[in-house]
């Protein structure tokens, strides 16, 4: 009697079939009654579709998140202008304010120390009479 035939006697257990889905064979006993596939696969198809199913929902996770992200920035933001940004406000030193009334405030300019008058509404004057620095007012 040849090898093949001995070793596929018995049980059942040992023989291979070839799985349907994805023409790999398999065990027949390690078939399995897939609920999505809706029918018998081997174990490898159930374990593709597990990691398929695994990377698309990462994917949905970080398409989210990177939605979120762009929600909450301006467009053509990145992470250099973060920086520049984080960079400057660390760099700028503060002028000193004074709220006169509604409109006005007494302004101190932060590069030179000249002190005047600005006017928040009609933003003027645009610079610092002395030194041309901008306003820091917002
Ligand atoms: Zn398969
Ligand atoms: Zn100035």
């Amino acid at each position: 009697m040849p090898i093949m035939n001995k070793l596929n006697i018995g049980t059942g257990k040992g023989i291979s079939v070839v799985c349907k889905k994805c023409n790999r064979p398999a065990k027949a006993d390690q078939f399995i009654l897939d609920p999505v596939y809706k029918m018998m696969v081997c174990p490898s198809c159930v374990k593709d579709r597990r990691d398929t199913e695994m990377i698309a929902a990462k994917k949905k996770k970080t398409d989210a998140v990177e939605q979120e992200q762009k929600k909450n920035k301006p467009k053509n933001w990145d992470a250099e202008d973060e920086y520049l940004e984080k960079a400057q406000a660390k760099a700028a030193p503060k002028p000193k304010v004074k709220i006169i009334d509604a409109e006005h405030v007494k302004y101190q300019c932060p590069s030179c120390t000249y002190k005047f008058k600005y006017n928040k509404v009609e933003k003027k004057p645009a610079n610092c009479p002395y030194c041309g620095s901008g306003i820091l007012v917002r």
